[in-house]
């Protein structure tokens, strides 16, 4: 396999160094490349809106033969032993650190995230990798008492089958590396539908991936069907023989596609869109409350699932930390994302920007305040101002999910107050508190407190650690991934029970003698 990249660092070198041509095609079955011929898609660099590369995306056909090949990939995969599974995906960890300067790069170019954390979603995968290593020695059955003398009883799991991985923009690669590797030990097949927005990415990932199997010898279990959701995002839910899709993306696409999933009686992981709040006591650290809202609210320019978007203060701090806000919104240096001075890039589309404008006109509609920004910014790409805006508690645009860097303020008096504003939204992906009092911290973890898959203490909403299992409530799907015992939903679990005696004792004392 290839020695570690040297940093590319012009356009043309990042696409090179990871095989992307000007013209790719768009699906990846059986390991080659199918012929595609469904609409090109092209894929734009947000921080100039110039295009970067196309790509002939698939059709329903070209889909049918990436799932074909997944039940056939399956079929072989299933009967490698899981440590053998898993010495695949560690040599997969090593080749992604081989690239992680390549593939970082080209995470920060085509969706617009600073290098820093374009370099922080690989490096998200290579820990995926090696924590998916240690899973393959640990994919753990119980063993009960039979009630039957001379019987046995324990659990145990197999592979699932074929996984449909759906998956979102702002996470073009991360995403993929949840689902892929956990699902590789389990002995599962997959197609991956990623975004039509980052198909560039998923070119690259595949193809390091392929890589990694034909030294190893290994069925080709990593697909790939790049292509919209009439040819491949509908036919993947509807598939019978996705036994698990794993939909990362909005709540109206969870909607969808969960609805379709269900109707056939499948399986589907569902981890969709946040509206994650910080509370902020009047006892907090507020430098450290601080540090961790500009983060966890401008990071990747809002475009986080877990992205701060609304703040909830207490009175007493409320007015101080407002100043302190719009002086660090000041601050943020904006621009490419690949320069590494920069703190927050472009959005990663035209339309982007106009939802955030549509979003924001709307906050005033219905009496919000903007206290900061608000603005797009007069230059080539996709550049908006972080933005604050003072929100009062009824102002329904702050229960939805406007994907770009807007910060909802309100002020509260008493903890019970805060939490039930905090919990008043359909999402519950994740949350905040700042308090150095460990009876408000223990009162926001309990069962009362938040309502969320991710609650924090002194730590802002997002850059969750993979070892936790990964997901949220309510809208947000119900979904987890990542770490702690997520891998059950990549595999089937089997009860049996086998009986070492001469007699044949009934269950609950049953007797059935002729
Ligand atoms: P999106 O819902 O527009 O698209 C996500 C994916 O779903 C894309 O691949 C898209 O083509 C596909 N899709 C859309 N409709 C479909 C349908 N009916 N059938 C099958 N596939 C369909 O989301 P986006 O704009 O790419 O990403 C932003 C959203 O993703 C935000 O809401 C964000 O919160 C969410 N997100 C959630 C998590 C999480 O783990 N909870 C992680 C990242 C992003």
């Amino acid at each position: 396999m290839s020695q570690t990249t040297a940093a590319p660092s012009t356009v043309h070198e990042i696409l090179d160094s990871l095989g992307i041509a000007a013209d790719n095609p768009g699906a990846f079955a059986a390991g080659a490349w199918l012929d595609t011929r469904g609409p090109a898609i092209t894929s734009l660099d947000p921080a100039t809106g110039e295009p970067l590369a196309r790509v002939r995306s698939a059709t329903a056909e070209d889909y049918e033969r990436c799932a074909a090949a997944a039940q056939e990939a399956f079929e072989a995969w299933r009967e490698w032993t899981a440590p053998a599974r898993g010495e695949v995906v560690r040599q997969l960890g090593d080749e992604l650190r081989r690239h992680k300067d390549a593939l970082g790069r080209l995470v920060s170019l085509e969706m617009g995230k600073i290098l820093s954390e374009g370099l922080g979603e690989v490096q998200e995968m290579i820990d995926m990798c090696d924590l998916a290593v240690g899973m393959s020695r640990q994919l753990y059955g119980l063993a009960m008492h039979s009630e039957r003398p001379r019987h046995r009883m324990y659990e145990q799991w197999h592979p699932l089958g074929p996984v449909g991985i759906i998956t979102a923009f702002n996470f073009p690669v991360a995403v993929w590396a949840w689902n892929a590797a956990v699902a590789a030990v389990a002995g599962d097949s997959m197609v991956w539908k990623p975004s039509e927005k980052t198909p560039l990415c998923a070119l690259a990932v595949t193809r390091i991936a392929q890589r990694v199997l034909e030294a190893n010898g290994a069925p080709a279990v990593f697909g790939l069907a790049i292509g919209n959701r009439e040819h491949v995002g509908k036919p993947m839910a509807a598939d019978p023989r996705m036994r698990l899709v794993s939909a990362t993306g909005s709540v109206s696409m969870g909607k969808a596609v969960g609805k379709v999933v269900a109707d056939r009686l499948g399986r589907s992981l569902l981890e969709l869109g946040g509206n994650n709040g910080i509370l902020v006591m009047d006892d907090a650290d507020l430098d450290l409350a601080l540090r961790a809202v500009l983060f966890a609210a401008v990071g990747t320019a809002g475009q986080r699932c877990t992205t701060t978007r609304r703040l909830l203060l207490q009175k007493g701090i409320a007015a101080r930390m407002k100043e302190q806000l719009v002086a660090a919104y000041r601050s943020v240096r904006i621009g490419d994302p690949l320069d590494e001075r920069t703190l927050m890039g472009p959005l990663v589309d035209a339309r982007a920007v106009d939802d955030m404008m549509a979003a924001l006109e709307r906050a005033k509609a219905e009496g919000g305040k903007v206290l900061y920004g608000g603005g797009r910014l007069e230059r080539p790409g996709f550049f908006v101002e972080p933005t604050l805006v003072e929100a009062t508690h009824h102002m329904p645009i702050t229960c939805d999910e406007t994907f770009a860097p807007i910060l909802y303020l309100f002020e509260f008096e008493t903890l019970d107050e805060a939490i039930a504003l905090h919990n008043a939204v359909p999402q519950g992906l994740s949350s905040a508190i700042f308090t150095r009092d460990l009876r408000s911290a223990e009162r926001f973890l309990a069962a009362a407190g938040s309502d969320c898959g991710i609650a924090n203490v002194n730590i802002g909403t997002s850059g969750a650690e993979i070892g936790g299992a990964f997901g949220g409530e309510k809208e947000t799907g119900g979904g987890r991934e990542a770490g702690s015992d997520s891998w059950k939903a990549y595999m089937r679990r089997q009860t049996c029970t086998i009986n070492y005696g001469e007699e044949l004792p009934l269950a609950q004392g049953v007797s059935f003698d002729v």
